[in-house]
């Protein structure tokens, strides 16, 4: 049949589309349906538009017999679809009149959907972006993760503190997803491993326990191109046999306790960040998914091919960080084991087949397991482990014979203390490529964490700098920009970025920056209003917007931003009179359940903006907000609205970041470190576009050399004294005046690891930068405007070309 025809409802106008399923799939009366159900009536219209391009890719790319990249991720932090999916299909015009035809508009049904928050933070939505990328730049492309029944938790604040709700995001069903029946596979756990038949590499594994995978597929959509890609999640499902037994013998409790023993597997995303959580179950979710997603590769492959020996032809399988590692010993076991492959054949295949991106260099941050669990949980896996280990250990002894601090730090497993695997070790030897996500980031591995296996294999090391979707984070986020930017240099920036640099030369314009400050007044207006509804607080929109929104860590310094703006009202309350610029102070981010010292500072902010947003003295010249329930979907408000962007982490810690590129994107000046993508964004703007303040990577490193001392930056520092004094001794928690006591501490008798106080007086002067360019809106939109021109590099299909030519051997749309 021709796939390229449009769906049988189409013709009769897209009305009557969204009243035919608002009748026949929502089963409601199209007169009396609420928004949310003409919010699934529409995003029915667009998942039959997808059906049909999911079967035609398919359809394309097994005739090619194509080359695919899979991309294994433990997150993907997606949000709203439908908004997307409307653009890339091309009916955000008839969708719009469809609603206005039930009194609502797009923006009112959008906002029912439940966001898709199957991530943390960064990281997963790196992987979004690179979905949406990979479809647009038409890869062969699918994305593999967990289905999880609850996601990302809800934040709400009480009392000034985090409490987190669960996040049941299929609870009232998605539109997006294709529950594939026939896709199923066994994931097996425990038990112990016997030798296999003589003379082969192979061993027979006796598992205690088995669990089924089933597929459920989300549709990718690519923009400017008919063609998709997928992202497939897998539920754990019990093996039916279990249940069958239980309940014949009528112990249906016991039945139900086994279910759930197997299913708690996809319950719910770990919601740490960048911290492993080092639980049992998060080993078995990680290779659950691992497991399943390279089983299902290798079906699909048989299919085509028939065989396996030109698997690395065929199958580029990426490692969106450690957490999908257990693969490289997946695939050899399947391979060794299961397909009678020797072992170096199959050690050659596998090393061909898979790529590794590190995402943070922190020591305490990258991930090991108890060899100790590993041996209970996947036996098999750890034998294979250890051979990988004794191979690669003796192939390194002939580079530096006798160098056994060489050998113990190449070493896949740690044997300092307890025994633990070293998954990013795994990684690193199971790949042919490993990449860093910024330029910055990418030295620093070769030059510490990593530099005895750079001296290995030095062209194993590579950088892709981090980007993100123009579409979803300009041209839905930024309607107006996004319409201002078309009417001035054409709309083709949504697929080739790089054409945003023809923005340059409007920056002399005066119409045209006089029109750019409008649209973020609009934006600006909108995100007050946001900020009114969820937090209670009025904020001017005519005042600077300064925004840090990200996950709350200690070395993202959300801390120094606060003593920044206690020092900015004990300096007003010491000088009202003075000529203050407003400003509007806004945090949002999650802190990790258990993570003190994160919802310490959570606390903090809001104590802080009690007392400030109540102060009459400041005449409302300053006001500083905690947003709640930080995700996608509250950035898509924060982003468009921001004035200034907070990118203030310890030099050297910070991967990449992406959030410092959305918000450039949308027209923020950033106030920042020389760290990850920071030091390229000042690059693509130039320095005078940007606020860069604190010690560089190497002034860090050099100052922790020659013995840090923040107790006598304090000393000698009345003014951040002050503020550390009125912190500490409960000026902004009176009813518990010891609150803070610990948090200071820790900067002052704990060493302050992430050397806050060493960058505060040049985090304070450079903020007096901004305050002096604030009062010139003219400059100030200059140098804003010259930020959005500059951001062409940041696109992610940027970064998904120099993958699919650096990293996977695929050929990209141009
Ligand atoms: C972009 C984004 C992040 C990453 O922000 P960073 O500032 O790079 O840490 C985290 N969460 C959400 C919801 C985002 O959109």
């Amino acid at each position: 049949m021709n796939l390229n025809a449009p769906p049988a409802s189409a013709s009769a106008g897209p009305n009557a589309a969204v009243e035919r399923h608002l009748l026949d799939t929502v089963a409601t009366d199209p007169a009396a349906a609420s928004p949310a159900e003409i919010m699934h009536a529409v995003a029915q219209v667009a998942r039959e538009h997808l059906s049909r391009r999911w079967v035609a890719t398919d359809r394309a790319d097994r005739a090619a017999r194509a080359r695919r990249v899979y991309y294994l991720s433990m997150e993907f932090l997606i949000g709203r679809t439908l908004s997307n999916a409307l653009a890339a299909v091309g009916l955000t015009g008839e969708m719009a009149a469809a609603a206005k035809a039930h009194a609502n508009t797009l923006e009112d049904l959008t906002a029912t959907e439940a966001d898709a928050a199957l991530g943390n933070g960064g990281l997963g939505r790196l992987a979004a972006c690179f979905l949406d990328s990979m479809a647009t730049v038409e890869l062969p492309s699918y994305g593999y993760g967990i289905r999880y029944e609850f996601g990302m938790f809800k934040q709400s604040i009480v009392g000034g503190r985090q409490v987190e709700h669960p996040d049941p995001w299929l609870e009232d069903g998605t539109p997006w997803e294709f529950p594939r029946t026939g896709v199923s596979y066994p994931v097996r756990f425990g038990g112990w491993v016997e030798p296999g038949a003589h003379g082969s590499s192979g061993s027979i594994w006796r598992h205690a326990g088995e669990v089924n995978a089933k597929a459920y597929d989300m549709v990718i959509p690519g923009h400017g191109t008919p063609r998709v890609s997928t992202l497939r999640l897998w539920k754990a499902a019990a093996p039916s046999q279990i249940d069958l037994h239980a309940f014949n013998t009528g112990d249906y409790a016991r039945a139900a306790e086994f279910k759930n023993q197997y299913e708690n597997i996809s319950w719910v995303l770990y919601p740490n960040d960048s911290t492993p959580a080092g639980r049992e179950l998060r080993l078995r979710q990680e290779y659950f998914f691992t497991s399943a997603s390279i089983q299902d590769i290798l079906a699909r492959h048989l299919a085509e091919h028939g065989r396996l020996t030109n698997l690395a032809e065929k199958v580029a399988i990426h490692l969106n960080d450690t957490h999908p590692a257990i693969g490289v010993a997946e695939l050899m076991r399947l391979l060794v084991d299961e397909h009678a492959f020797g072992w170096a054949g199959a050690w050659a295949l596998t090393q061909k087949v898979f790529s590794y991106t590190n995402h943070t260099l922190m020591p305490e941050a990258l991930e090991t397991w108890p060899v100790s669990l590993m041996q209970h949980v996947l036996p098999r896996h750890l034998e294979i482990i250890f051979r990988i280990n004794s191979e690669f250990l003796a192939a390194a002894a002939k580079l530096r014979p006798g160098d056994n601090e060489f050998m113990r730090s190449l070493s896949l497993i740690e044997e300092r203390g307890e025994r633990r695997v070293r998954m990013a070790h795994l990684s690193i030897v199971g790949s042919h490529k490993v990449n860093g996500v910024s330029a910055l980031h990418s030295e620093l591995l070769v030059q510490t964490i990593f530099a005895n296996f750079a001296a290995l294999w030095p062209e194993r090391f590579t950088n892709m700098t981090n980007g993100v979707t123009p579409r979803r984070w300009l041209a839905q986020a930024n309607t107006g920009l996004a319409s201002l930017i078309d009417s001035t240099i054409g709309d083709g920036w949504r697929l080739h970025l790089d054409q945003l640099i023809g923005l340059r030369e409007h920056a002399a314009n005066a119409d045209f920056r006089n029109a750019f400050l409008a649209v973020k007044q609009a934006n600006k207006l909108r995100l007050a209003e946001h900020i009114r509804a969820h937090t209670g607080v009025p904020v001017d929109a005519t005042s600077l917007f300064d925004v840090q929104v990200k996950r709350i860590h200690e070395y993202k310094r959300q801390l120094l931003n606060v003593l920044q703006v206690v020092a900015r009202y004990q300096a007003m309350l010491a000088d009202p009179d003075a000529d203050w610029v407003p400003r509007t102070v806004i945090f949002a981010g999650k802190a990790a359940s258990s993570y003190v010292s994160a919802k310490a500072v959570i606390q903090l902010i809001h104590d802080v903006g009690t007392v400030i947003n109540t102060d009459a003295r400041l005449r409302g010249r300053l006001k500083l907000v905690f947003v709640p329930n930080y995700g996608v979907s509250v950035a898509e408000v924060i982003m468009p609205g921001a004035d200034l962007s907070e990118q203030i982490s310890t030099a050297g810690t910070e991967a990449s970041g992406t959030g410092n590129m959305k918000l450039a994107l949308n027209g923020a000046l950033t106030i920042g470190t020389d760290d990850g993508a920071n030091v390229e964004i000042r690059q693509q703007v130039g320095d005078d576009n940007i606020f860069i303040f604190g010690l560089s990577t190497a002034q860090v490193a050099a100052q922790r050399a020659a013995g840090y001392q923040p107790l006598r930056i304090y000393e000698e520092n009345p003014r951040l004294k002050a503020v550390l004094d009125a912190i500490a001794g409960g000026r902004f928690s009176e009813d518990e005046p010891g609150r803070y006591r610990a948090l200071v501490d820790s900067l002052l008798w704990g060493g302050d690891h992430y050397m806050l106080l060493a960058d505060f007086d040049s985090y304070v002067a450079a903020q007096s930068r901004v305050d002096a360019l604030y009062r010139d809106p003219q400059a100030w939109a200059r140098k804003a405007i010259a930020n959005v021109a500059g951001m062409g590099f940041f696109s992610s299909d940027r970064t998904i070309r120099e993958y699919a030519r650096d990293v996977w051997g695929l050929a990209a749309k141009a």
